[in-house]
């Protein structure tokens, strides 16, 4: 089963993307995760995309679509694949769609959590607490938060009319998210 966590920073994307890597045995696959690992390693990718990164802008198109193709071509991770913060672009989602064809898989289930900007303000700054991550300063919160709703509005459009699109409000626990998922799912 492939699937696709769909959402703003801080909607709980990664929490819930780790309850599925247990629950059907999936890989999590973070773009957020895979740059920042780029930077550590302070790789030509990672020196390119250093500053956008800092600044909550997004890394561009290129960039991300190359990192991805290699993880969906790995036959150890086909049907297994949960997206968590990936598609974030028009041009990203039509790329994926193609990369899935040529590789003969689908998106079997896409869930949208949404949810609004106090919330998410008030998770990331928990989070920030506890995680130490250091592109996490409110401003770039803030600029993440509206680059990411203004960016992905066409996404949303797009993944809105399939029929194996569910939103779910990202506002409740993320015990209710996760059961809600699950019911979803019937896990
Ligand atoms: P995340 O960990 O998903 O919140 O991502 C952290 C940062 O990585 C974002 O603010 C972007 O700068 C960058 N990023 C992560 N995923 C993508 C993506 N799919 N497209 C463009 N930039 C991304």
């Amino acid at each position: 089963m492939n699937i696709i966590l769909f959402g703003p920073p801080g909607a709980g994307k990664g929490t819930q993307a780790k309850f599925l890597v247990t629950k059907l045995k999936g890989y999590q696959i973070s773009t957020g995760d895979m740059l920042r690992d780029e930077i550590q390693k302070n790789s030509d990718i990672g020196k390119k995309i250093i500053d956008d990164m800092n600044e909550g802008k997004f890394v561009s198109d290129e960039i991300v679509n190359n990192l991805i193709k290699n993880v969906i071509f790995d036959d150890q991770k086909k049907g297994k694949l949960i997206f968590d913060g990936y598609p974030r672009s028009l041009s990203q989602a039509e790329k994926l769609d193609l990369l899935l064809k040529n590789s003969n898989q689908k998106i079997d289930f896409i869930f949208f959590l949404n949810v609004n900007k106090d919330t998410i303000i008030k998770r990331i700054e928990k989070r920030k607490i506890i995680e130490k991550r250091s592109d996490d300063e409110l401003d770039t919160i803030l600029k993440r938060y509206d680059t990411y709703m203004e960016t992905t509005k066409p996404v949303l459009e797009f993944y809105s009319k399939k029929p194996n699109f569910y939103e779910i409000d990202g506002a409740l626990e993320i015990d209710q998210i996760t059961n809600k998922i699950g019911a979803f799912l019937k896990v």
